[in-house]
């Protein structure tokens, strides 16, 4: 009889969890996993996958006015939100699906049910004990919200998908990722939307000219987007939320979403039962090979403290499944890891930020240029696209790339595999454009910008 019911028992099916359930499935053990509240986890259901639809939706009424210039008349359009989110709902159930076929096909039987830790190698799955001679705990992360009074009445990315009914106006509290990407829907979908951001300028981490282009550009889309702001409490009056700000001043609104980051979901699973060493925020300690402090129990994703994206999960996932059942041992590899953010204008981003490459390398040489699209040309639509790429100045290294403009992430995903091969400029000046294209732009750039003016500009 074997020593244990299963070889490996995955809590959380989400991205990571999939990936490593299906591939070690593949790899002949025999495989668990158990899920209580979505099949994919928040990517599929609250996360990526919806917010991009909705940012598509959301991108209409700049092509019904773009149309006008290329001879079209639109007739007066309207936006139905449950329509959209119904449809969206549509197709999250169709992949919830095929989330669970996959699992099924591989071979792994699935629990819909609640799985905790009880020991090193025991799982309590919905009041069952069965046992594991690895458990991988991949159950993600949740939206944090700060402990304000009044905090009761927001909402964060989780309801944001689900709302009744679409608001006339409404304030989205962050400045990064999910903050800018949602407030460009709710701008998009007809909301008089307000952004807060506590510091005194969003995406910290970003490259700067990227951080002040999407800013400018927000602005001239009249999105209310203030710096150095933040709520302190909440009240319900009625049907509105009354919003009390630190400075004093205080806002009317119909829905506050509150986008201020997301914590890794480590409680109450029995992980410090079982001795699972917790850091910062309750993230799960791992080692390269995503190891925690318990030999037989490994950690993926979110609830770990690396990076917060999908494809990042996936890889995590990848390398455990390989290292346990296929006998080859592997590392993520964190660097020049490419990232979107599906902004409007969308940011693509690869690499070091030129204050990163500063710190590192101390003089770069930086290219960059600052353009009207030739869609614009015809419709007058002020919107400019910025392209970056830093240099290293004696190696000629490409050491970042970024973009802002439509399909950012698109272009600079080809960019990604250019920087894991080891791409110079001179690899990129080598390369024959694509014309007419935006990213034709980033094997053109000629003209380094002066050092004295970015140290002027600093
Ligand atoms: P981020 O960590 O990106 O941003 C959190 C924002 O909230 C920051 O601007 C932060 O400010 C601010 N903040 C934090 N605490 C407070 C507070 N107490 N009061 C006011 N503001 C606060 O988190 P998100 O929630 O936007 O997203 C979580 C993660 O999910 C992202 O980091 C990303 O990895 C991933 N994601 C990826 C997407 C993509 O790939 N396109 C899309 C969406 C999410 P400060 O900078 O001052 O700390």
């Amino acid at each position: 009889m074997a020593e244990f019911d299963y070889d490996m028992f995955v809590i959380g099916i989400g991205s990571g969890g999939v990936r490593a359930a299906r591939f070690a499935a593949n790899f002949g053990a025999k495989v668990a996993a158990a899920e209580d509240r979505y099949m994919g986890g928040t990517c599929v259901n609250v996360g990526c996958i919806p917010k991009k639809l909705f940012v598509y939706a959301s991108h209409f009424p700049h092509d019904f006015e773009d149309a006008a210039a290329y001879g079209w008349t639109v007739g007066e359009a309207s936006f139905d939100w449950p329509t959209l989110r119904d449809n969206k709902d549509k197709e999250i159930g169709r992949l919830n699906g095929i989330y669970e076929n996959m699992l099924g096909n591989a071979g792994v039987e699935v629990f819909k049910a609640r799985a905790t830790v009880v020991d090193p190698h025991t799982v309590d799955v919905g009041g069952k004990q069965v046992t594991a001679k690895y458990i991988l705990i991949a159950t993600g992360g949740w939206p944090s919200v700060p402990d304000i009074p009044g905090k009761e009445h927001a909402i964060t990315s989780n309801e944001f998908f689900h709302i009744e009914k679409w608001p006339e106006r409404a304030i989205v509290v962050g400045g990064g990722y999910i903050a800018v990407e949602l407030t460009g829907v709710f701008h998009g979908l007809g909301t008089n939307v307000t952004q807060l951001y506590r510091g005194p300028h969003f995406l910290r981490g970003f490259d700067d000219d990227v951080r002040h282009h999407l800013a400018d550009e927000m602005r001239k889309q009249k999105v209310d987007l203030r710096f150095n702001a933040n709520i302190a409490r909440i009240e319900k009056d009625g049907d509105e939320l009354v919003a009390d700000l630190e400075d004093g001043t205080q806002m009317r609104t119909d829905v506050i979403l509150y986008a201020t980051g997301r914590s890794p979901n480590s409680a109450n699973i029995g992980l410090e039962a079982a001795g699972v060493e917790l850091g910062k925020g309750g993230a799960v300690l791992v080692d390269e090979g995503f190891k925690t402090s318990v030999p037989s129990i490994y950690a993926i994703g979110d609830v770990i403290d690396r990076v917060q994206l999908t494809p990042v999960a996936l890889e995590e996932g990848m390398v455990v499944a390989n290292a346990l059942f296929n006998e080859k041992a592997g590392a993520v590899d964190y660097t020049n890891i490419p990232t979107a953010v599906f902004s409007q204008p969308s940011i693509g981003t690869v690499g070091l930020t030129e204050a990163q490459a500063r710190d590192k390398y101390g003089k770069v040489d930086i290219y960059m240029s600052d353009f009207k699209a030739l869609k614009h040309t015809l419709t007058g639509r002020d919107e400019r696209t910025l392209m970056k790429m830093i240099i290293h100045p004696e190696t000629d290294a490409v050491l970042g790339v970024h973009m802002v403009g439509p399909e950012a992430g698109e272009i600079v995903q080809g960019i990604g595999i250019a920087l894991k091969a080891g791409a110079t400029k001179a690899t990129f000046d080598a390369t024959i454009g694509i014309h007419p294209t935006s990213a034709e732009e980033f094997v053109t750039m000629r003209e380094k910008v002066p050092d004295e003016d970015r140290r002027a500009a600093e």
